[in-house]
């Protein structure tokens, strides 16, 4: 094993030689302090784990490698579950974990939301060991009767702060219930809050706790604001602290990959040097878009915690987070970015009203004065703008070429000395004193700020008109073929932002210049939040449907096609059919649709000998 030396530390912790090879040619030479931890304490006593250490230390690994070692090769049953909260996070572990396994023949796969039923399920049939996937699809299957998840030497919930606050605790304990009771379960996260813990409690038998303290961020070089605002606003709001600066070297954090792109595309449009930084781009893609802001050939970037999780770029004048994050720590984490090696920064956070209590919440942990941010009105951008373009023609001074004397005295000698500097600045800068280029921002008043608060935390689509009694609610997208949806596209878009399940989305419509979908009631509020900001003209992208739009609907479309006749009655009748399991796509292909209503019924039956005193 001489030929390992380098990897000594790994191999200490009782790792095998196949993992350390897989090691090396990872590029891995030193264990991560998490790593240090939990892989002897996973490699030995039979405890289950609960561990916290910062993102990006390698929590992935400190699981994964342990899991690889315990593995039965042989056995082609699912031997090890890993929850994720998302698709991009599920595919990033999975990835991780098959560049980890190394030789071994070990199948791992990624199932998610999004992608076809009919792969996944050719793939489960034959065999996933080790399983990663998300609350929604993993249910999915295990409704259908596709997965097997009673074999299980490990449940593993990464990210699992994440999944708390994604609302993930009720399919993350029904899922588990219908696991074999003698796995180990091994939660890992970020953060530590109380609720996981209590869900340590509660499915973990002997457990023990491992948690890396962080590397404090300082943020003292962080001069921190706020704005209050509506969502529909944030773009203006943005645009205009960008041109009120004449510095802008800056990461504007999003909530969803989604949302990140349109940002991007949207500043691209504008004119400004911004990319969008997701988790679904290559590492190739994501090397060339971060050389690039090193580079300084670009100056925003647009980007999701995750996808900017490990890089590291200095000398960030700002940090903007377009939306406010959940956790305070992932906010200290965010603003530390900016404010470095003794020069200062400036974070400003939006906050709309429905994130009041976040923010609320951010503010008691923070440990520095949020204040709130003079967002700048046209006047000071375009006098802004006028200073700059003096002071640009005043450095300019000390660059004089003589080439252009002669052409100076002619232009001289021609025009008044004031047209033809006002000539040579409208040359130059054509555009920069539009006033047209800017939008009223609205004013918050109280009346939006409570409405916003009961948009978030009551049930505000009881008084819906468009939600019958079973609980269905439609939804009214303000986009349609003319931008390109189909049905299917209509659907990933929505399973992917808003992290809902295939079978909550029914009959969905695609018309001319909009579509309608059914949801549970349950979700439309996530649904519409999420979609939020990305309307145009401050209207909404998603919003419930209106009675006088259903009447649209069925004026316009075919009569003879099946969705359209979607009464009342007809809704409530195909909501029973999906309560038992046969689900209506309503979707462009039915390539995936198994119909799993007598599957369903023998599984209720086999499952009753696993539902034990798990299920609560
Ligand atoms: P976390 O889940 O804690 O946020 P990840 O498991 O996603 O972190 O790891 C972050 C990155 O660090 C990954 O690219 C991973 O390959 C890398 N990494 C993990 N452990 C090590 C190590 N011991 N040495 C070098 N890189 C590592
Ligand atoms: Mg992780």
């Amino acid at each position: 094993m001489d030929e390992y030396d380098a990897l000594e530390a790994f191999k200490a912790l009782g790792l095998s030689a196949t993992t350390l090879k897989a090691l090396e040619r990872k590029g891995f030479t030193e264990p991560t302090d998490i790593q240090r931890e939990c892989i002897p304490l996973l490699l030995g006593r039979n405890v289950d784990v609960v561990g916290q250490a910062q993102t990006g230390t390698g929590k992935t690994a400190a699981f994964a490698l342990p899991i690889l070692e315990k593995l039965d090769v042989e056995d082609r049953s699912t031997q090890a579950l890993v929850l994720a909260p998302t698709r991009e996070l599920a595919m990033q572990v999975a990835d991780e974990i098959s560049s980890l396994k190394g030789e071994r023949k070990i199948s791992v796969e990624a199932i998610y939301g999004g992608s076809s039923y009919e792969t996944q399920f050719k793939k489960l049939k034959k065999g996933i060991q080790i399983v990663v996937g998300t609350p929604g699809r993993i249910q999915d299957h295990l409704e259908r009767g596709t997965l097997d998840l009673t074999h299980l030497k490990f449940a593993v919930l990464d990210e699992a702060d994440e999944m708390l606050d994604m609302g993930f605790v009720e399919d993350i304990e029904k899922i588990l219930s219908q696991t074999n009771e003698d796995k180990r379960m091994l939660f890992f996260s970020a953060t530590m809050p109380d609720p996981i813990l209590a869900l340590a409690v509660k499915f973990m038998k002997e457990y023990e706790i491992v948690r890396i303290k962080k590397g404090e961020v300082d943020t003292s070089l962080t001069e921190q604001y706020f704005v209050a605002l509506r969502e529909s606003d944030k773009m203006e709001v943005l645009t205009r602290i960008i041109d009120s600066c004449s510095q802008f070297y800056a990461i504007v954090f999003c909530k969803t990959k989604v949302q990140c792109e349109e940002i991007g595309r949207k500043l691209g449009e504008k004119g400004y040097p911004a990319e969008a930084l997701h988790g679904d781009l290559s590492q190739k893609q994501r090397e060339i878009i971060l050389q690039k802001m090193r580079d300084h050939k670009i100056g925003i970037l647009v980007a999701t915690d995750v996808a900017a999780r490990g890089i590291d770029i200095s000398e960030l004048t700002h940090v903007i987070n377009y939306t406010i994050p959940g956790d305070p720590e992932v906010y200290t984490h965010r603003i530390g970015r900016t404010g470095r090696a003794g020069r200062t920064g400036v974070a400003i956070t939006f906050v709309t009203p429905s994130e009041k209590r976040k923010f609320a919440f951010i503010k008691r942990i923070n440990k520095s004065e949020i204040e709130p941010y003079r967002v700048p009105t046209v006047a000071d951008l375009i006098q802004a703008k006028k200073d700059r373009m003096a002071d640009a023609v005043a450095s300019q001074m000390d660059k004089l070429d003589d080439a252009y004397d002669d052409i100076a005295s002619t232009l001289l000698s021609s025009y008044e000395s004031d047209l033809l500097v006002k000539a040579l600045l409208q040359l130059k800068w054509p555009h920069e004193l539009e006033r047209e280029r800017y939008n009223d921002i609205r004013a918050i008043e109280a009346k939006e700020e409570r409405r916003g608060r009961r948009e978030r935390y009551e049930r505000p689509w009881h008084d819906d008109e468009t939600e019958d009694k079973d609980g269905i609610t439609r939804l009214f997208f303000a986009r349609g073929r003319n931008s390109h949806l189909t049905k299917r596209k209509l659907a990933d878009l929505i399973i992917d932002a808003c992290n809902v399940r295939d079978g909550d989305l029914q009959d969905i419509q695609v018309m001319e210049d909009f579509s309608f979908i059914n949801v549970p009631s349950h979700l439309a509020g996530r649904i519409i939040s999420t979609f939020k900001d990305y309307g145009e003209d401050g209207k909404p992208l998603v919003t419930r449907a209106r009675a006088e739009q259903d009447g649209r609907k069925k004026k316009r479309n075919d009569a003879g096609r099946r969705q359209v006749k979607a009464s009342f009655s007809r809704r409530r009748e195909r909501h029973a059919q999906w309560e038992e399991g046969v689900r209506f796509y309503g979707r462009d292909s039915y390539d995936d649709y198994i119909p799993s209503r007598s599957a369903s019924k023998g599984r209720k039956k086999e499952h009753g000998k696993y539902n034990t005193k798990k299920r609560k």
